[in-house]
């Protein structure tokens, strides 16, 4: 059985890995982990000798399959709960990372089975992330960001890639949900900022970094 923090660290593996090629750095998992790079290493080794990492000193590390295992259960875990406070127990969608944070250690499989089941088995979380099935094979649907879609196309907005309450709330003010239809119009030369219509709406500019964290399909 892993701990709380071997679990986060395991996680925090698959996601920065998931967003590159190779080897995942001790440097990034201190600035991820917000901790000094020394206790990363001795976490780190302490997850080698469980054999849930590969991990070679000044080389970064790489989930071993167990490893893999266990970080997309938590992911699972994470995800489900996080359905379950936005649609049963009506939490905004800007609200429920924390809590989920929390609750996706908790480690019962019937618990998760259940939960799951009661929920009707759903494939994305509130925030358009996919939720791996009970085997732990994670969807991949087809998505790019806001940023990739050149003027005059039309797509769907599908999930956020920034979790954070100020992102969130924005979105809510400006009428960017999950499923609405955004034209994009123009985008700025200059600053990269993007005119885009929302659900039918007169167009209004967002930022760069927001289209960024936008994935649309
Ligand atoms: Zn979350």
């Amino acid at each position: 059985m892993s701990s709380f923090t071997e679990e986060n660290y395991l996680k925090i593996i698959y996601n920065l890995s998931a967003w590159q090629e190779g080897e995942v750095s001790t440097n990034a998992l201190a600035e991820q982990t917000q901790t000094r790079a020394a206790s990363v290493t001795d976490m780190l080794r302490k997850l080698a000798d469980k054999n849930l990492i590969h991990y070679k000193k000044y080389q970064g590390v790489r989930l071993t399959p167990e490893g893999e295992r266990v970080a997309l259960q938590v992911i699972r875990k994470h995800r489900l709960w996080e359905v379950f406070l936005v649609d049963k127990l009506g939490f905004g969608w800007d609200e429920v990372h924390p809590l989920a944070e929390e609750l996706e250690h908790i480690n019962s499989e019937k618990l998760i089975q259940k939960l799951d089941a009661f929920l009707g088995h759903p494939s994305a979380d509130p925030h358009g992330d996919p939720i791996p099935d009970p085997a732990g094979r994670m969807p991949h649907p087809e998505h790019c960001r806001l940023t990739e879609v050149v003027p005059g196309q039309a797509v769907v907005l599908v999930g956020v890639t920034e979790h954070s309450a100020p992102f969130l709330q924005f979105l809510d003010r400006t009428g960017l949900t999950l499923g609405c239809r955004l034209e994009v119009v123009e985008v700025n030369a200059f600053d990269g900022s993007v005119q885009v219509g929302i659900s039918g709406n007169a167009p209004q500019f967002v930022s760069q970094a927001v289209a960024r964290n936008l994935l649309v399909s």
